[in-house]
């Protein structure tokens, strides 16, 4: 990755995928190449991208279990800010999140993107269904067999396993302590070469998803859902304009676009994959490296907001609660509201990284609230294209909370950019 010269080169990759991709799904649609297309996509362009999703998954369970264990055990060393530092990000996590659900059931009621009458088609989705409250969301989090979890990818186990084992090792102190810590370093090291590694096929490999993606869903299904993608994409860039731009300016004392321009290539790779734990190493490098923000902190901030902090994703469940609750006629009262709201909080935080992990969620507040569940099936056909953006606004949030907290601390040693 080196000075993350790479962000050019992925974003040129990017363009040409969309040109392709455009592309191959207009030959494929009207020009009857789709045989051909397919064969392109089964044997090459499917493979790569699959592929390169895959090496970055593979790190990043080690990755989260070191970042965060270390990092503890850093910050650990001076107790006192610890704790500080989990109560402001916590208190960044809550709120933002909040804000967020807002911001997405109140567009969803000014725009009403349910009620046009143009979405009827119901495809039946139950396999999706999951009843998952909040007291089951807090009770999961809390792993009964680590290796289950790590086989599983259970982040938020995973996440709660480093936190307390960070704990372990501070709490234990002296010679083993130390030990420890070192060989937490070591394994870290090796992790983060690991990942520049993988991040050398990061133009291929987004190009390939990217194609993949543009080519099979077109512009059809897109139209009949256009004002549900038009209220998430307003409550994305009003959440950006309200929550982040105040953030950046008043917290950080940043320009906002001196923040977008550092993040590109982070926001590509969470983009073209749709998962925050797949963007997840780049976005500590560049927290650090770009943002001078201390390795204690990245290390400890960056996962623990992948995990549980994604107001992108809280915004499209807010959004599309409401908007299938319209096409199904189902009459929301103000506690069935609130209710929404504080569910969407933990529904989003306990939503895994992974492309659709939102909206996987998204079906246990439907079912919380009574709203038929296959409902999620009318959205499916554009989320993917949604989790795209939301996913740059998710890790967006993790990164601006981590410059935040830090420089609170006086933890931002010389700004790169
Ligand atoms: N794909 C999102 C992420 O990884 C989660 C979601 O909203 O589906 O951040």
């Amino acid at each position: 990755m080196g000075k993350l010269k790479g962000s050019t080169v992925i974003l040129i990759s990017m363009g040409f995928a969309l040109i392709f991709g455009l592309a191959a799904n207009i030959i494929t649609t009207r020009y009857g190449f789709k045989q051909e297309y397919l064969v392109l996509e089964k044997f090459v362009i499917a493979p790569i991208g699959d592929v390169f999703m895959k090496l970055l998954l593979v790190a990043i369970v080690p990755i989260v279990f070191l970042a965060i264990a270390g990092g503890i055990m850093e910050l650990g060393q001076d107790k006192a800010k610890l704790k500080r530092v989990s109560i402001k990000a916590g208190a960044y996590y809550f709120f933002s999140t909040l804000f967020a659900v807002i911001i997405g059931v109140g567009l969803a009621y000014l725009i009403n993107p349910g009620l046009t009458g143009s979405s009827t088609e119901h495809i039946a989705l139950k396999q999706h269904a999951q009843t998952v409250s909040m007291i089951d969301i807090l009770v999961n989090m809390f792993p009964k067999n680590i290796f289950a979890s790590l086989t599983e990818g259970n982040m938020l186990q995973i996440m709660v396993f480093a936190i307390f084992f960070g704990i372990a090792i501070v709490a234990m102190g002296g010679k083993e302590s130390t030990r420890v810590k070192e060989l937490v370093h070591y394994f870290t090291s090796v992790m983060i070469e690991m990942i520049k590694i993988i991040m050398k096929f990061a133009p291929v490999g987004v190009f390939c998803l990217l194609v993949k993606a543009v080519a099979t869903q077109g512009y059809s299904t897109i139209i009949g859902l256009a004002l549900y993608v038009l209220t998430i994409l307003a409550g994305l860039v009003l959440h950006c304009i309200l929550v982040y731009a105040p953030m950046l300016i008043f917290a950080v004392k940043m320009n906002p676009f001196t923040f977008i321009k550092n993040i590109g290539e982070v926001a590509a790779v969470a983009f073209a994959t749709s998962s925050s734990k797949a963007a997840l190493s780049i976005s500590m490098e560049v927290t650090e490296k770009r943002f001078g923000v201390t390795r204690e902190m990245v290390r400890f901030l960056i996962p623990l907001g992948a995990s549980i902090n994604m107001n992108g994703t809280a915004i499209m469940q807010g959004v599309g609660t409401i908007f299938i609750s319209q096409i199904y006629n189902v009459d929301l009262s103000f506690p069935m509201l609130c209710t929404i709201v504080f569910t969407a909080i933990f529904t989003s935080a306990g939503a895994a990284g992974v492309p659709s992990g939102g909206t996987i969620m998204l079906t246990s507040i439907l079912l919380m609230v009574g709203i038929p569940a296959e409902g999620i099936a009318l959205i499916m056909g554009v989320d993917r294209a949604l989790d795209m953006c939301r996913t740059v606004v998710n890790i967006s949030g993790d990164i601006i909370c981590a410059v935040a907290v830090a420089k609170s601390e006086g933890a931002v040693t010389k700004i790169h950019c």
